[in-house]
């Protein structure tokens, strides 16, 4: 499968926080690069190696259609390590360590159903367990990133909180949309 065809482990997350928000980045780059090729620059990037850790490490699943870049993988175990900044992890942040997981998996070879999060806030390890729930889930998310089109953006997302901080905004005009009582109009 071509690189452009797999979906980002990232993009996972990211489609969670808002599937909208993902599609603006998708189709009109508000993060001012281009997402996709962005990670693939990554892809050619060494990979290095201290101890029983590898760090920033890029694989590919044909399997599950994902790709992604692990911070940190504790490669006597095959574990990847996820850091975020907080002091809480999500949802989000829990598919996306499925996706390393799985990512982990196809290339080693060997089971890997329990990945870490690091949070820094707290300076803690979480040991996540890999579901076959969580797996399906990555997968519907999978599919409905893959079935993204132009002329279709998502809906805006229910939370408006979460629309205070978002870098896509001033495209969405979340305010302005949810006046008109639907999503889609100002792109129509
Ligand atoms: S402004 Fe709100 S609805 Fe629009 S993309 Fe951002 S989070 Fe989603």
């Amino acid at each position: 499968m071509k690189r452009e065809n797999l979906v980002n482990a990232n993009s996972l997350n990211q489609y969670l926080y808002c599937p909208r928000r993902l599609w603006y980045q998708k189709y009109y780059d508000t993060i001012g690069e281009n997402y996709y090729l962005r990670d693939g620059e990554i892809k050619h990037k060494n990979k290095g190696r201290r101890g029983g850790w590898t760090r920033e490490i890029y694989l590919e699943s044909e399997k599950y259609g994902i790709h992604g870049k692990i911070d940190v993988l504790e490669s006597n175990l095959n574990i990847p390590v996820e850091r975020k900044r907080g002091k809480y992890y999500r949802e989000n942040d829990i598919i996306q360590l499925t996706a390393y997981c799985l990512l982990v998996e196809e290339n080693s070879g060997e089971k890997t159903r329990s990945g870490i999060i690091y949070l820094h806030g707290t300076d803690e390890r979480h040991r996540i367990q890999i579901t076959k729930s969580r797996i399906e889930k990555l997968k519907r998310i999978v599919k409905e990133i893959k079935n993204f089109r132009l002329e279709q953006p998502p809906k805006i997302v229910a939370n408006k909180n979460k629309c205070q901080k978002c870098s896509a905004r001033k495209y969405c005009m979340p305010k302005e949309s949810r006046m008109l009582g639907e999503t889609n109009e100002q792109l129509e």
